[in-house]
């Protein structure tokens, strides 16, 4: 009996081995060489001359006079520049009605979902390779782009934004009861867009039913926002055990927690319990910056928050335009402080809406954030610092665990862009547009400059 288990083993071993013989046989590496182009990294402030490898999805070496490998396919970069993909650090896929009455009241489930499809796709062909959803599903649809049925960025979906009733979370009209799970009576909780919760179980509840859905993180609103209707923005919206509910229930999973955050209070009440990406964080200062450090926290701000245009955006009502311009006031030092102690900080586009609003919204914000913070910190803004931020979701969770992303270097994704100019010099490369709400309408892969367009080694456009 023991002989024949033996036996049996080696027959079992025999047959495995053959197979992952034939498995690697079946599959050779497939190479592609970028050549005649200069290199950003996603952190220098320069330049550099190099070749890039590609084996398969990854990046397989960076440097000068890379011979190519037998069956490579070479891409002549013309004189042009590589640099990471981009990486959307805040962004809502499937918010995207006119304004957060429309969303709840006439959006149906098919409409947000086949608008959300092509926002994404419209994201990748303007050169964003990651998207990381701060509110909104985006798991399904994040499986069918990685099973290649849709084009679309890499998505890290936080799922349905969690908030107590009338925060910035709860969609509701005043109308609406709230005597079932996470408000289902909402639309957007029933379409786990925001789910409302008001305490440290319901909290821990919603924040499970995200991850069982396919969330990478966990989003909760801490403090109350500007286009939603009953919440002010200074408001405090969950307390410090609040907070560690839902931390608690992320590091369970080995990932964590980013929060919408406005006012002090709620930015150091989040930073004090665990949360590590703090989103807007508009009153940022030097106490928030020391706090940051201390806890190895990120922020992400939207800054068009920051335009003399703000006031005039789609679904902005007089309550909400009431609270802009009360915001506009207490955060005034903050591009100041920002270009003081220069946080890590990710882009943060928080378009919500349709396709052409988020291209025209993206295109704006690298404009303004180059004007007013540079260009250098904007373009790692845009690569390697979100590049950071979306590994905080840790390797258990991460659907992305071969490489690094936001970042041209061996054993990165092959995520890249070739533009035609310098990026460090000019941010109309990947887009860059002074206009916002008077911005004529675009082609989805309407940024000349961008001439090509990878991910994961495939590429997306190609006007080289
Ligand atoms: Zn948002």
């Amino acid at each position: 009996m023991k002989k024949m288990n033996s036996t049996l083993c080696l027959i079992v071993a025999l047959v495995l081995l053959n197979t992952s013989v034939f498995a690697q046989e079946k599959k050779a590496p497939t190479y592609k060489l970028i050549t005649n182009v200069s290199v950003w990294d996603g952190t220098s402030d320069k330049l550099v001359k190099a070749d890039v490898l590609i084996e398969n999805n990854l990046i397989k070496e960076v440097k000068n006079g890379i011979k190519a490998p037998a069956g490579a396919t070479v891409i002549d970069g013309k004189g042009g520049t590589v640099m990471p993909g981009l990486i959307e650090g805040h962004g809502h896929l499937y918010v995207n009605g006119n304004g957060i009455a429309d969303i709840e009241n006439n959006l149906t489930y098919d409409q947000i979902a086949i608008r959300g499809a092509a926002k994404a796709k419209a994201a990748l062909m303007s050169g964003f390779t990651t998207w990381r959803d701060a509110g909104g599903m985006a798991s399904g649809l994040r499986k069918f782009i990685d099973a290649g049925e849709v084009d679309g960025p890499r998505l890290y979906p936080s799922g349905a934004f969690i908030g107590p009733t009338g925060s910035h979370a709860d969609f509701r009209n005043t109308t609406t009861p709230n005597e079932t799970m996470f408000g289902a009576h909402s639309s957007a909780a029933r379409n786990s867009i925001s789910f409302t919760a008001d305490s440290p179980d319901a909290i821990k509840a919603a924040a499970r039913q995200n991850f069982m859905q396919g969330a990478t993180q966990i989003k909760i609103m801490s403090s109350g926002g500007i286009l939603s209707q009953f919440d002010p923005w200074q408001l405090n919206a969950f307390s410090a055990e609040d907070i560690q509910a839902a931390v608690e229930v992320a590091e369970a999973y080995g990932s964590y927690v980013q929060s919408h955050a406005y006012g002090k209070t709620a930015i150091m009440r989040c930073l004090e319990n665990g949360v590590k990406t703090i989103e807007h964080c508009l009153m940022f200062d030097e106490e928030i910056y020391k706090k940051m450090v201390e806890k190895g926290a990120y922020m992400t701000t939207n800054i068009t928050s920051f335009s003399p245009y703000i006031t005039k955006i789609d679904g902005m009502t007089p309550v909400s335009a009431r609270k802009a311009n009360s915001a506009a006031v207490a955060t005034a030092n903050f591009v100041e402080n920002v270009k003081k102690f220069r946080p890590k900080m990710g882009f943060n586009t928080d378009a919500i809406g349709g396709v052409q609003l988020g291209i025209i919204q993206t295109d704006y914000s690298i404009y303004l954030s180059g004007q007013l913070l540079g260009n250098l910190y904007t373009l790692k803004s845009l690569t390697s610092v979100n590049g950071e931020i979306v590994k905080l979701t840790g390797e258990v969770l991460d659907p992305y665990f071969e490489g690094s992303l936001g970042l041209v270097k061996a054993g990165a994704y092959a995520d890249l862009l070739i533009v035609d100019g310098n990026p460090l010099e000019d941010l109309s490369v990947i887009g860059a547009n002074e206009k916002w709400l008077d911005a004529p309408e675009r082609p989805i892969d309407g940024i000349e400059k961008m001439k090509l367009i990878m991910k994961d080694g495939k590429v997306y456009k190609n006007t080289l």
